[in-house]
């Protein structure tokens, strides 16, 4: 019986996604060849990119002649280096709300000067910060929306006089924003979209003319772009399965129809950790995530028993990432509210237990 797996990143994918990406492993669309062994440049994979950027645009519900989507190497490790390297001309603002922005702040500052808008690292990163105000003579500003490790999400996306920037990794594609606010948005696949290996890119086309020194190709989002994001090789496998998934989206009802069942699952989840006093939850209530649910046991004599009982109904993935510590239930889009109901069980059970 597969596991019920609350895995942060490689992480869940639909099981319709696995069949058929395996299925096409061994035979692509009936062309009696694998996804794996045919020209990038064939019309089959030329399809499966189009159709991945046009999806990525449309349910995000981007208009393409605004709009473009890129297919990209390198994880948002490389995006944080990318947008400053193109865009950072002379200072941008970053909102610090967790290890993953703090790295993208330390790449940008090779490039320019970074202006720490705010900060929540006094408080090991359980809050996001408000009223703050942005002043608008940066290049940029950049966001993490929401912060895997820490289970902090922001509900309310500042306004911005500069062109805003976001990590959306963990989040993309999980509820409905107004995507227009952004200028670029980049997302690693492998937490809400797909297999490790592509890195999505969603930017305004007309920001395209302001890179802002020589940038060598490969980190060049206009030669990307010019290049219909096939500039050189790319990772053929993790787009065609980028693709599947966002047609199971679309097919699911599209990002609202999961936004509901996203908050649903958190909501249940929340509530039972936040029951009686066994587990406390990691992040300011009014910040929480519903993609990284972070909690804690409060007493840690029973963490042996707690986590025997989880390797008994099957679940996988719970362990809370060595910064917070404790446990962290990701529940992305393609879990079923059923493994999470199967978890709630389990704490329902190891309470009566101790
Ligand atoms: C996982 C994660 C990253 C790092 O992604 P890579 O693709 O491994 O570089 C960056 N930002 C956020 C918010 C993440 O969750």
């Amino acid at each position: 019986m597969k596991k019920h797996n609350f895995s942060a990143g490689p992480s869940i994918l639909s099981n319709e996604v696995f069949d058929k990406a395996s299925k096409s492993i061994l035979n692509f669309d009936g062309i009696d060849l694998s996804i794996l062994e045919i020209s990038h440049r064939s019309k089959e994979f030329v399809n499966v990119m189009s159709e991945s950027r046009r999806m990525a645009l449309h349910l995000l519900d981007l208009d393409e002649s605004e709009y473009t989507s890129l297919f990209l190497q390198g994880g948002a490790s490389l995006q944080f280096l990318m947008i400053a390297y193109n865009f950072l001309n002379s200072k941008a603002g970053y909102v610090d709300t967790g290890s993953w922005s703090t790295k993208a702040m330390k790449e940008a500052k090779l490039f320019g000067e970074v202006i720490e808008i705010a900060s929540s690292k006094e408080n090991n990163f359980n809050y996001i910060p408000k009223d703050y105000k942005i002043r608008d003579d940066m290049d940029y500003v950049h966001i993490t929306t929401n912060n895997t490790i820490y289970g902090t999400q922001f509900h309310k996306i500042p306004e911005s006089p500069c062109p805003l920037f976001s990590d959306m990794s963990s989040d993309i594609f999980s509820r409905n924003l107004n995507f227009n606010e952004f200028d670029l948005i980049y997302a690693g696949a492998q937490k809400n979209i797909g297999p490790a290996g592509a890195t999505l890119v969603v930017l305004k086309k007309e920001i395209l003319e302001s890179i802002c020194r020589t940038v060598p190709s490969m980190l060049n989002y206009k030669i990307h772009f010019d290049k219909d994001s096939m500039f050189n090789t790319p990772p053929v496998f993790s787009v065609y399965a980028c693709m599947l998934s966002l047609k199971w989206l679309e097919k699911k009802g599209g990002i609202e129809v999961v936004e509901n069942l996203n908050r649903k699952k958190s909501e249940i989840l929340y509530s039972e950790i936040d029951s009686d006093d066994v587990f406390s939850g990691f992040a300011n209530v009014d910040d929480r995530s519903i993609m990284n649910v972070t909690f804690n046991l409060n007493d840690e004599k029973h963490k042996d028993i707690f986590d025997k009982m989880l390797s008994e109904n099957n679940i996988s993935g719970l362990n809370g990432h060595r910064s917070v510590g404790g446990y962290r239930a990701s529940i992305y889009n393609a879990m079923d509210i059923s493994s999470v109901e199967i978890l709630i069980d389990t704490i329902k059970k190891f309470k009566n237990y101790i």
